[in-house]
This record gives C-alpha cells, sequence and structure tokens, in this order.
C-alpha cells in the first residue's frame, strides 16, 4: 500500500498554549514549515524554510513520546502556514489516537478539515480570509501590529458573526505594542464593536516556546 505523503515539520513540542481563548491549556504543537506571507512582525521567521521531512506516522509516534511524560489531549497543528500541506492523513491518525486539534490559520487558505478548535489570524495588508475560515472560526485574533487601525478592525469584526470573540494581541512585549492594544482595544469598545477581547502571548511573558 503506498504511503501517505511526509509533511514538511518545523518542531514539534510541548507547551502551554501561550494564544487566543484557549490560553494555558497544555498542547503538544506541531510547526508545519513554509507560509505563503511574509508579515513584517512575524516571530517564526525560522518555519518560512526548512523543515524535516516526516511521515504522519512518525508525527504520532513523536507526540506519544510527549504524552509518556505529559497528561495532553489537545495538538495544535500552526506554522507558518499549516494548511499549505496536506493535513488529512495526519489529522486520520490524530482522531484514531483521539487527540483534539486545534488549527491556527492566516485564514488564506481553504479547510481541509474541521478542527475542533480553529483560530483565524489574518494579517496585513490584505487580511484575506477564505469563506471556511469566516464560517468556523472559534476565534479571530489580530496581532496589533504598528499599521493596525480602528477602521481595519470595523472591517474584520464585520466579517464573523458577532458571537465569534476577535482578540486583540500585541505584536511583542515592548512598551509601544502594549500601550497600541490598550488603546485600540478601548476605541473599539467605545465603539460597540461586538466581542472585542483585550489579549497577549503567554510564551513571551513566562520566556517559554
Ligand atoms: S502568516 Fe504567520 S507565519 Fe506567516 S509570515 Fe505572517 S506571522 Fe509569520
Amino acid at each position: 500500500m503506498p504511503q501517505p505523503p511526509t509533511l514538511k515539520i518545523s518542531e514539534i513540542f510541548f507547551s502551554a498554549a501561550g494564544e487566543g481563548l484557549r490560553q494555558g491549556e497544555p498542547t503538544v504543537f506541531i510547526r508545519l514549515s513554509g507560509c505563503n506571507l511574509r508579515c513584517s512582525f512575524c516571530d517564526t521567521r525560522y518555519a518560512w524554510k526548512g523543515g524535516k521531512e516526516l511521515r504522519p506516522d512518525e508525527i504520532i509516534g513523536q507526540i506519544a513520546l510527549i504524552k509518556k511524560k505529559y497528561r495532553v489531549n489537545w495538538v495544535c497543528l500552526t506554522g507558518g502556514e499549516p494548511l499549505l500541506q496536506d493535513l488529512r492523513p495526519l489529522v486520520r491518525l490524530l482522531k484514531k489516537a483521539g487527540y483534539r486539534i486545534h488549527l491556527e490559520t492566516n485564514g488564506t487558505r481553504p479547510l481541509s478539515f474541521k478542527p475542533d478548535w480553529l483560530t483565524v489570524s489574518p494579517k496585513p495588508p490584505e487580511y484575506k480570509i477564505t469563506g471556511d475560515g469566516r464560517r468556523l472560526a472559534a476565534e479571530v485574533k489580530l496581532v496589533v501590529c504598528r499599521s493596525l487601525k480602528l477602521e481595519e478592525i470595523k472591517r474584520i469584526r464585520q466579517k464573523f458573526p458577532g458571537k465569534i470573540p476577535l482578540l486583540l494581541q500585541p505584536q511583542s512585549n515592548a512598551a509601544w505594542s502594549y500601550k497600541k492594544a490598550w488603546g485600540l482595544y478601548w476605541q473599539a469598545v467605545q465603539a460597540g464593536l461586538k466581542n472585542i477581547r483585550l489579549s497577549c502571548q503567554l510564551q513571551k511573558i513566562y520566556g517559554t516556546k
């Protein structure tokens, strides 16, 4: 029987989820290599290129080793942009092994499967979001970069159902970044935008991955 194709993997590691509404949950991260965007504020540039070719069963084997050490039920597929690769064979194995799957995407690619939790994090300058992303997002995460303005937040808010939280996440731990996120948060709340949440990246506060 032919083997499913390999995936290009940047890294696999255990940590507490650092971003979004799943913050703090024990999670195995599978970072896929390659991205179709080149955001100036990207903090995972090392995942743009390279990566190790691994078969889905080899990835499951690595997760099983992690699971021997930590009680963990969530796996987060992130990148780079994970939807540039065919995730379906890996997802089948993950589901068979009983994991819950969190997918983190920039929203520019159609979904190839339905995750248990979907984070859509649209990126400038276009903030392109596919129909799948709009329908299935559990949360929308906006990086508060230097160019982000209230008008853009309003435009993105309208693309998703009001019940889906929209998180404003500082770009970095720099003072300007927190200040800007705080300012935009208040403007958005005062403008009456639905379900706006102020957020942060736990991994940058705790100095973890
Ligand atoms: S979409 Fe994400 S991974 Fe890709 S360049 Fe932008 S911040 Fe980096």
